[in-house]
Protein backbone atom coordinates (compact mmCIF):
# COMPACT_ATOMS: atom_id res chain seq x y z
CA UNK A 1 0.00 0.00 0.00
CA UNK A 2 1.39 3.24 -0.67
CA UNK A 3 1.04 5.85 1.60
CA UNK A 4 -1.28 9.38 0.76
CA UNK A 5 1.01 12.47 1.10
CA UNK A 6 0.46 16.07 1.22
CA UNK A 7 3.56 17.87 0.36
CA UNK A 8 3.83 21.66 0.74
CA UNK A 9 5.75 23.98 -1.55
CA UNK A 10 6.24 27.24 0.07
CA UNK A 11 8.95 28.60 -2.79
CA UNK A 12 10.13 31.89 -2.23
CA UNK A 13 6.75 33.18 -0.89
CA UNK A 14 7.43 33.83 2.41
CA UNK A 15 8.78 35.80 4.70
CA UNK A 16 10.30 34.60 7.99
CA UNK A 17 7.65 35.89 10.44
CA UNK A 18 4.92 34.06 7.83
CA UNK A 19 7.16 30.70 7.39
CA UNK A 20 7.46 30.22 10.87
CA UNK A 21 3.82 31.03 11.50
CA UNK A 22 2.70 28.80 9.28
CA UNK A 23 4.95 25.98 10.81
CA UNK A 24 4.14 26.83 14.66
CA UNK A 25 0.47 26.58 13.09
CA UNK A 26 1.32 23.47 11.52
CA UNK A 27 2.57 22.07 14.56
CA UNK A 28 -0.41 23.13 16.89
CA UNK A 29 -3.02 21.94 14.29
CA UNK A 30 -1.72 19.16 11.74
CA UNK A 31 -2.16 15.94 13.81
CA UNK A 32 -5.31 15.77 15.02
CA UNK A 33 -6.53 16.41 11.01
CA UNK A 34 -3.51 14.00 9.63
CA UNK A 35 -5.02 10.70 9.81
CA UNK A 36 -3.40 8.29 8.15
CA UNK A 37 -1.74 11.29 5.43
CA UNK A 38 2.05 12.35 5.88
CA UNK A 39 2.76 15.94 5.44
CA UNK A 40 6.03 17.35 3.91
CA UNK A 41 6.53 20.90 4.06
CA UNK A 42 9.61 22.79 1.94
CA UNK A 43 10.57 25.91 3.23
CA UNK A 44 13.49 27.99 1.38
CA UNK A 45 16.51 27.37 2.30
CA UNK A 46 16.94 30.51 4.64
CA UNK A 47 14.22 29.74 6.83
CA UNK A 48 15.18 25.54 6.98
CA UNK A 49 16.69 25.80 10.55
CA UNK A 50 14.48 27.67 12.25
CA UNK A 51 11.81 25.49 10.43
CA UNK A 52 13.22 22.49 11.25
CA UNK A 53 13.05 23.38 15.19
CA UNK A 54 9.62 24.36 15.28
CA UNK A 55 8.38 20.86 13.65
CA UNK A 56 11.20 18.84 15.69
CA UNK A 57 9.27 15.91 17.14
CA UNK A 58 5.68 16.36 15.10
CA UNK A 59 4.48 14.19 12.40
CA UNK A 60 5.20 17.49 9.60
CA UNK A 61 8.65 16.27 8.05
CA UNK A 62 11.07 19.07 6.58
CA UNK A 63 12.36 19.29 2.58
CA UNK A 64 14.54 21.27 1.00
CA UNK A 65 13.09 23.11 -2.72
CA UNK A 66 17.05 21.92 -4.18
CA UNK A 67 19.97 20.61 -3.39
CA UNK A 68 23.58 20.65 -4.75
CA UNK A 69 24.79 16.78 -4.84
CA UNK A 70 28.37 16.75 -2.90
CA UNK A 71 29.63 16.34 0.47
CA UNK A 72 30.52 19.54 1.92
CA UNK A 73 32.57 21.88 -0.48
CA UNK A 74 33.60 25.31 -2.09
CA UNK A 75 30.48 25.49 -4.09
CA UNK A 76 28.80 28.90 -3.09
CA UNK A 77 24.96 29.61 -2.68
CA UNK A 78 24.00 26.07 -2.66
CA UNK A 79 22.95 23.69 -0.21
CA UNK A 80 24.57 20.16 0.12
CA UNK A 81 22.76 17.16 1.70
CA UNK A 82 25.17 16.78 4.80
CA UNK A 83 24.09 19.80 6.38
CA UNK A 84 20.83 19.06 5.71
CA UNK A 85 21.61 15.85 7.47
CA UNK A 86 22.47 17.97 10.10
CA UNK A 87 19.31 19.35 11.01
CA UNK A 88 17.40 16.30 11.02
CA UNK A 89 16.10 16.85 6.97
CA UNK A 90 15.37 14.14 4.86
CA UNK A 91 13.60 15.41 1.74
CA UNK A 92 14.75 17.21 -1.10
CA UNK A 93 13.00 18.19 -4.26
CA UNK A 94 14.74 17.91 -7.73
CA UNK A 95 13.68 19.19 -10.86
CA UNK A 96 10.75 21.67 -10.23
CA UNK A 97 9.33 23.22 -13.31
CA UNK A 98 10.37 26.84 -12.03
CA UNK A 99 14.11 25.18 -11.60
CA UNK A 100 13.98 24.03 -15.33
CA UNK A 101 12.43 26.89 -16.59
CA UNK A 102 14.03 29.99 -15.41
CA UNK A 103 17.47 28.10 -14.38
CA UNK A 104 17.47 26.09 -17.11
CA UNK A 105 18.08 22.96 -14.63
CA UNK A 106 18.13 19.49 -17.01
CA UNK A 107 16.39 16.29 -15.86
CA UNK A 108 20.48 14.97 -16.55
CA UNK A 109 21.61 17.17 -13.26
CA UNK A 110 18.17 15.75 -11.79
CA UNK A 111 19.79 12.67 -12.39
CA UNK A 112 23.11 13.58 -10.02
CA UNK A 113 20.58 14.98 -7.20
CA UNK A 114 18.12 11.87 -7.13
CA UNK A 115 21.03 9.48 -7.29
CA UNK A 116 23.54 11.13 -4.90
CA UNK A 117 20.46 11.81 -2.35
CA UNK A 118 19.06 8.18 -2.44
CA UNK A 119 22.35 6.97 -2.02
CA UNK A 120 22.28 9.29 1.09
CA UNK A 121 19.16 8.21 2.92
CA UNK A 122 17.56 11.19 1.67
CA UNK A 123 13.97 10.77 -0.14
CA UNK A 124 14.17 12.68 -3.39
CA UNK A 125 10.59 13.92 -5.00
CA UNK A 126 11.70 14.14 -8.90
CA UNK A 127 9.01 16.71 -10.87
CA UNK A 128 8.19 16.07 -13.90
CA UNK A 129 5.66 17.90 -16.46
CA UNK A 130 4.73 19.04 -19.85
CA UNK A 131 4.04 22.88 -20.96
CA UNK A 132 0.68 24.19 -22.49
CA UNK A 133 2.62 23.82 -25.79
CA UNK A 134 3.85 20.61 -25.95
CA UNK A 135 0.43 19.00 -24.77
CA UNK A 136 -1.26 21.15 -27.32
CA UNK A 137 1.51 19.63 -29.65
CA UNK A 138 0.80 16.12 -28.58
CA UNK A 139 4.01 15.91 -26.65
CA UNK A 140 2.73 15.09 -22.96
CA UNK A 141 3.52 11.15 -22.88
CA UNK A 142 7.16 12.02 -25.35
CA UNK A 143 8.26 14.62 -22.95
CA UNK A 144 7.01 12.56 -19.73
CA UNK A 145 9.29 9.69 -20.98
CA UNK A 146 12.44 11.62 -21.85
CA UNK A 147 11.93 12.98 -18.12
CA UNK A 148 12.00 9.76 -16.38
CA UNK A 149 14.30 8.23 -18.49
CA UNK A 150 17.12 10.84 -18.20
CA UNK A 151 16.26 11.83 -14.53
CA UNK A 152 15.79 8.06 -12.89
CA UNK A 153 17.65 6.09 -15.57
CA UNK A 154 20.54 3.82 -14.43
CA UNK A 155 19.11 4.51 -10.63
CA UNK A 156 19.95 1.75 -8.77
CA UNK A 157 16.64 -0.51 -7.81
CA UNK A 158 17.68 -0.76 -3.99
CA UNK A 159 17.38 3.09 -3.71
CA UNK A 160 14.70 3.31 -5.82
CA UNK A 161 12.48 3.02 -2.65
CA UNK A 162 13.70 6.32 -1.70
CA UNK A 163 12.21 8.29 -4.98
CA UNK A 164 9.09 9.67 -5.33
CA UNK A 165 7.90 11.73 -8.47
CA UNK A 166 5.48 14.46 -8.72
CA UNK A 167 3.53 15.10 -11.84
CA UNK A 168 2.74 18.66 -12.14
CA UNK A 169 1.73 20.05 -15.33
CA UNK A 170 3.28 23.25 -16.14
CA UNK A 171 0.06 24.83 -16.93
CA UNK A 172 -1.13 23.92 -14.14
CA UNK A 173 1.15 25.50 -11.57
CA UNK A 174 -0.32 28.67 -10.11
CA UNK A 175 -2.52 29.10 -12.86
CA UNK A 176 -5.86 27.87 -11.29
CA UNK A 177 -5.81 25.95 -13.70
CA UNK A 178 -6.07 22.21 -12.32
CA UNK A 179 -5.58 18.73 -14.64
CA UNK A 180 -8.89 16.71 -14.55
CA UNK A 181 -8.81 13.91 -12.54
CA UNK A 182 -8.60 11.80 -15.61
CA UNK A 183 -6.22 13.83 -17.60
CA UNK A 184 -4.02 13.67 -14.19
CA UNK A 185 -4.90 9.57 -13.60
CA UNK A 186 -3.62 9.06 -17.44
CA UNK A 187 -0.13 10.82 -17.04
CA UNK A 188 0.16 9.27 -13.67
CA UNK A 189 -0.23 5.80 -15.05
CA UNK A 190 1.76 6.73 -17.66
CA UNK A 191 4.50 7.85 -15.40
CA UNK A 192 4.38 4.25 -13.52
CA UNK A 193 4.42 2.23 -16.13
CA UNK A 194 7.76 4.27 -17.38
CA UNK A 195 9.46 3.18 -13.96
CA UNK A 196 8.75 -0.40 -14.68
CA UNK A 197 10.28 -0.44 -17.84
CA UNK A 198 13.94 1.25 -16.09
CA UNK A 199 14.25 -2.38 -14.28
CA UNK A 200 13.90 -5.75 -15.40
CA UNK A 201 11.14 -6.52 -12.89
CA UNK A 202 9.84 -3.13 -12.70
CA UNK A 203 6.36 -3.70 -12.18
CA UNK A 204 6.99 -4.30 -8.05
CA UNK A 205 9.27 -1.07 -7.60
CA UNK A 206 6.90 1.05 -9.58
CA UNK A 207 3.80 -0.20 -7.99
CA UNK A 208 5.35 1.14 -4.64
CA UNK A 209 6.92 4.09 -5.65
CA UNK A 210 4.71 7.62 -4.43
CA UNK A 211 3.39 9.55 -7.47
CA UNK A 212 1.94 12.93 -6.43
CA UNK A 213 0.11 15.78 -8.48
CA UNK A 214 0.59 19.24 -8.73
CA UNK A 215 -1.05 22.07 -10.25
CA UNK A 216 -3.72 24.08 -8.72
CA UNK A 217 -4.00 21.62 -5.97
CA UNK A 218 -6.79 23.21 -3.54
CA UNK A 219 -9.83 21.74 -0.65
CA UNK A 220 -12.35 21.70 -3.54
CA UNK A 221 -10.16 19.65 -5.85
CA UNK A 222 -8.15 17.27 -3.63
CA UNK A 223 -10.62 14.69 -2.69
CA UNK A 224 -11.30 13.73 -6.00
CA UNK A 225 -7.41 13.86 -7.47
CA UNK A 226 -6.20 11.47 -4.48
CA UNK A 227 -8.97 9.66 -5.27
CA UNK A 228 -7.57 7.92 -8.29
CA UNK A 229 -6.12 4.99 -8.33
CA UNK A 230 -2.44 6.04 -9.45
CA UNK A 231 -2.16 9.31 -7.38
CA UNK A 232 -0.73 8.97 -4.34
CA UNK A 233 -0.69 12.91 -3.14
CA UNK A 234 -0.54 16.41 -3.95
CA UNK A 235 2.30 18.62 -3.99
CA UNK A 236 0.83 21.71 -3.26
CA UNK A 237 2.27 24.96 -3.78
CA UNK A 238 -0.17 28.00 -2.71
CA UNK A 239 -2.66 26.27 -0.83
CA UNK A 240 0.14 25.13 1.27
CA UNK A 241 1.51 28.82 2.11
CA UNK A 242 -1.34 29.78 4.57
CA UNK A 243 -2.66 27.75 7.38
CA UNK A 244 -6.18 27.70 6.64
CA UNK A 245 -5.93 26.39 3.11
CA UNK A 246 -2.87 23.43 3.90
CA UNK A 247 -5.21 22.40 7.17
CA UNK A 248 -8.14 22.09 4.81
CA UNK A 249 -6.23 19.90 2.18
CA UNK A 250 -6.67 17.31 4.81
C1 LIG B 1 4.03 23.89 -7.00
O1 LIG B 1 4.57 24.83 -6.45
O2 LIG B 1 4.69 22.89 -7.23
C2 LIG B 1 2.62 24.01 -7.35
C3 LIG B 1 2.00 22.97 -7.85
O3 LIG B 1 2.01 25.22 -7.11
P1 LIG B 1 0.41 25.52 -7.09
O4 LIG B 1 -0.20 24.52 -6.17
O5 LIG B 1 0.31 26.92 -6.58
O6 LIG B 1 -0.09 25.36 -8.49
Amino acid sequence: MRPKIIAGNWKMNLSEKEALALATGLKEKLPSRLGDKKAVVFPSSIHLASVARILENSPVSVGAQNIYPSPLTAMTGETGPDQLSELGIGFALVGHSERRQFLKETSVFCNQKISYLAKNGFTAIYCVGETLEEREAGKTFEVLSKQIQEGLGSIPSDIFPRIWVAYEPVWAIGTGKVASPAQAQEAHAFIRKEISGLFQNGKSIADTTPILYGGSVKADNVKELLGQPDIDGGLVGGASQKLDSFLALF
